[in-house]
């Protein structure tokens, strides 16, 4: 690990958290809300070395050179508890909710003094982790923190949160950056790639750049070139809504990836719409398939991205999903219904 660099549009954020240290105020318990891939993992790990550094500079930077720093950087300050859902081996994934053992071991530390008798930080990645039993043992914590100990509870899904504990946290909500903002970064983090190539990647991604980062890594735009020429081909009928949607398969992770991009090209479709310039691929998709049809679309696909959350079958989120697209550009939506 190296020191974690503050996020170009994360500094307004830094200076009032900064600025709340500096003055003693900082809440014990804040809760970092925001889209996925804005950087709140990023911010929460550069205020947890801020807060365990012994000489933090002047901005509130974590120094990289104290005792605490290069602890922290090696993994093993005895005063950060990051916890996240443990490991299965049974099922070869991470589980799903962070247990209650592992909060009662926390509540353990935490009331014991600090190492150096510096600060204790807590993050929890992601707070919506904490299920029912995991909230009420972490309460008492909250309510009543031990000195000098931060909680820092990420989330993209705050509402997901009891309230009880939401209420108990002071927000830093995390946006996308503005547009330009975004591509500049892309920009420098992977100079290689073509101005569309960083547009559509970032589109993707809903404009979250870390998002949109590991979406090209991980080879995802490649992918979504593929989804789109699916989506064009079904509207076009030139291919079966079916067969598209066994073309995605059936990992909930991939189904939702497809999802994202599908709202993401629906958007990208309705921006074309409303402002009359059609241009590239996107004149292939039928002028039968009116303004209606895209709304009625884009609520489908924000349900199904919903839907994939639960125990819906992916597969069957996939098909009516193509079929509804197909039904639409046949211009059968509404008959459909
Ligand atoms: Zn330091």
């Amino acid at each position: 690990m190296s020191l974690a660099a503050i996020l170009p549009w994360h500094k307004a954020l830094w200076s009032v958290v900064c600025e709340a240290r500096a003055n003693d105020k900082l809440a014990h318990a804040l809760l970092l809300a925001g889209p996925a891939g804005v950087g709140k993992r990023q911010f929460a790990r550069a205020l947890a070395q801020a807060l365990l550094c012994e000489s933090p500079d002047q901005q509130g930077e974590a120094c990289g050179k104290c005792r605490g720093c290069v602890q922290f950087e090696a993994g093993s300050h005895p005063n950060l508890y990051w916890l996240q859902p443990l490991f299965d081996d049974k099922t070869d994934k991470q589980k799903r909710d962070i247990s209650v053992e592992q909060l009662r071991d926390l509540g353990e530390k935490l009331v014991l003094s600090a190492y150096y008798g510096g600060s204790k930080v807590v993050v929890m990645d992601p707070a919506d982790a904490l299920n029912v039993n995991g909230v009420n043992a972490l309460l008492k914590t909250i309510e009543e923190p031990p000195p000098k100990t931060y909680m820092l509870l990420v989330s993209e899904r705050p509402m997901a949160l009891a309230a009880t504990l939401r209420s108990r946290c002071q927000r830093l909500r995390f946006t996308p950056p503005a547009e330009a903002e975004a591509r500049a970064w892309l920009r420098e983090q992977e100079p290689a790639l073509s101005a569309v190539a960083l547009e559509r990647t970032l589109d993707l991604a809903q404009g979250a750049p870390l998002r949109a980062l590991a979406g090209h890594k991980s080879g995802l735009l490649e992918q979504q070139g593929k989804w789109r020429s699916d989506w064009l081909e079904v509207a076009a009928s030139s291919r079966a809504p079916t067969a598209a949607a066994v073309a995605v398969g059936k990992d909930r992770e991939q189904v939702s990836a497809w999802i994202a991009a599908f709202i993401a090209f629906l958007g990208e479709l309705l921006r074309a719409r409303v402002s009359g310039q059609q241009a590239g691929d996107l004149g292939q998709v039928p002028g039968r398939i009116g303004m209606t049809g895209l709304q009625a679309m884009l609520d489908e696909a924000y349900d199904a991205a919903r839907r994939i959350t639960t125990s819906a079958s992916p597969q069957l989120v996939v098909e009516s999903l193509m079929i509804a697209w197909w039904r639409w550009s046949m211009a059968r939506g509404a008959a459909a219904r």
